[in-house]
């Protein structure tokens, strides 16, 4: 079961998942991969099946029910299990920020509220993942920043609430062992590894390396621009390449490719989200960007973790929810 491919189209999804049933299936698959044994009781053996109740399992040694969602995002929901894949796919695979309101729509659902509160739980776990330090591993990272936003109406041009964000992205080499045969990949088999993004304050080397010393693992190699920030890192334990930019295209397209390709996609799809991010939300959407990122050559992992299968991580419980710790941008402004 946990060898599906992950569905390319919401047809195909459908048909993997059509019903409680499937989906039920489908995590019971993923937590007994040899067949259910009896957490209670330790018995192995096909359990009882109830048609009205595809989420639960009684042992047929101790008649003790198992939840298929306990320790899952779904865990204690009323809503059918059909409904939390339908929003786990739609969130780990859909472009710009859904509102709870689309969701809700796309869904069939009865209530706002449903839909506002499996958004919010599915979004959370885009937040709590990603603490690690990339590079350990990358031929090197290319470290950069840039400016999002601006433009409001009224305003006329300038620097009005742009906001500065630091990447780090990881430059993989692909073997010679990989490429051999195939057609010449490009960039001479270069690509993007995992990516880190943040709001930074300034363009100051506090803030700068601080980002770095966040983001990056030590001794990992970095390659930056020779802005003046970035002068020390090699005095905290990274080597560093500044690469003089001389506000050439030429020399950052060849040194610092991948960094300023994600920043321009990651513009291209803020732009397609329709409210416009403000600076105080436009951190949760560079954890969304970063999450889906991260995640692209291995969709059902996204798929996973945000439905909180197959992972040690727990739902947020609804203090996290409502105490204002995070707050999902769409949701917040509640269209
Ligand atoms: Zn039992």
């Amino acid at each position: 079961m946990s060898k599906l491919s992950f569905p390319k189209s919401l047809p195909d999804f459908q048909r993997m998942f059509p019903d409680d049933g499937a989906c039920a299936t489908y995590l019971e698959g993923i937590r007994w991969e040899a067949g259910f044994v009896c957490p209670n009781c330790s018995t192995a053996g096909e359990p009882w099946r109830f048609a009205g109740r595809p989420g639960v399992l009684r042992c047929r040694s101790c008649q003790r029910d198992t939840s298929l969602t306990a320790g899952t995002v779904m865990e204690r929901t009323h809503s059918p299990l059909s409904t939390w894949f339908w929003g786990a796919y739609l969130v780990s695979s859909m472009t710009p920020g859904m509102s709870a309101v689309q969701f809700q729509r796309q869904l069939g659902l009865t209530r706002y509220e449903t839909a506002f509160q499996i958004l919010h739980k599915l979004r959370a776990g885009m937040v709590r993942d990603d603490q690690d330090r990339i590079g350990a591993k990358a031929s090197h990272v290319e470290v950069d920043e840039t400016y999002i936003g601006g433009a409001t109406k009224g305003e006329g041009k300038g620097n009005h609430h742009k906001t500065l964000v630091a990447g780090a992205v990881e430059a993989m080499q692909r073997s010679k062992a990989d490429t051999e045969g195939k057609a010449a990949p490009r960039r001479g088999g270069r690509y993007a590894g995992r990516l880190r993004l943040s709001v930074v304050p300034n363009r100051t080397a506090k803030s700068l390396r601080g980002f770095v010393e966040a983001s990056v693992a030590p001794g990992a190699m970095i390659v930056t621009d020779d802005w003046s920030a970035y002068d020390k890192l090699a005095d905290r334990g990274f080597q560093h390449l500044a690469v003089p930019e001389r506000g050439e295209g030429e020399v950052a397209e060849e040194y610092l490719p991948l960094i300023h390709l994600v920043f321009s996609n990651l513009k291209t799809w803020l732009l397609g989200c329709h409210h416009g991010v403000s600076p105080e939300h436009l951190q949760a959407y560079l954890n969304e960007f970063a999450f889906r990122f991260n995640r692209r050559f291995w969709p059902f992992n996204a798929f996973r973790s945000l439905l909180g299968i197959a992972s040690e991580k727990s739902a947020p419980t609804y203090a996290e929810l409502y105490s204002g710790e995070w707050e999902h941008p769409n949701l917040a402004n509640g269209s």
